[in-house]
């Protein structure tokens, strides 16, 4: 989905958005049940649970030091493909609510996104993918998270049509 500014190369030799410490464990992607059933049958100890139509992975408590790693990561890349959650797929890209508005925004971990001009990821998103995002975001509203200060803000919903 973000092809055409992140190389698939680049983006499979970084497992950055598929290993989660304390702090960013919130990031874990929503999975619909056709792609959580996917993830249980090729790792049945993950543990999943139901958050509005979707489902989360069951991290539990972590320690300061810790690591989580997805169950869908494997020594080649995730197990799920092109199946892979939506939210996986526009990753460094997140839809957020900042002072009750939607908005779309980019986490500053994935250096090889962020460190493109915001203005050009500005238009990047406006020839359709912002407008995918936002009809993600009215399907599944959990998947809509609190604005977290490690992202750059790009577009506010009303700045997109769709
Ligand atoms: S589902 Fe796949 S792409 Fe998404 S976090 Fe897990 S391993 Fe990474």
């Amino acid at each position: 989905m973000i092809k055409k500014i992140l190389s698939g190369t680049t983006c499979a030799k970084c497992r950055m958005c598929c290993i989660f410490d304390r702090y960013d464990v919130w990031e874990t992607p929503l999975f619909e049940e056709k792609t959580m059933e996917k993830v249980k049958s090729a790792c049945p100890s993950a543990e999943f649970a139901k958050k509005g139509g979707g489902y989360v992975l069951n991290v539990g408590k972590m320690t300061d030091d810790e690591l989580f790693t997805c169950p869908a990561l494997s020594e080649t890349g995730c197990i799920l493909g092109d199946e892979k959650p939506f939210d996986c797929r526009i990753w460094p890209f997140r839809v957020m609510e900042l002072d009750g508005c939607r908005i779309i925004a980019v986490s500053s971990l994935c250096v090889d996104v962020h460190s493109q001009s915001h203005d050009s990821l500005r238009t990047f998103l406006k020839e359709g993918l912002a407008a995918e995002i936002f009809a993600y975001a009215d399907k599944f509203p959990e998947a809509v998270h609190e604005y977290y200060d490690n992202y750059s803000v790009l577009l506010f919903e009303n700045e997109v049509k769709y």
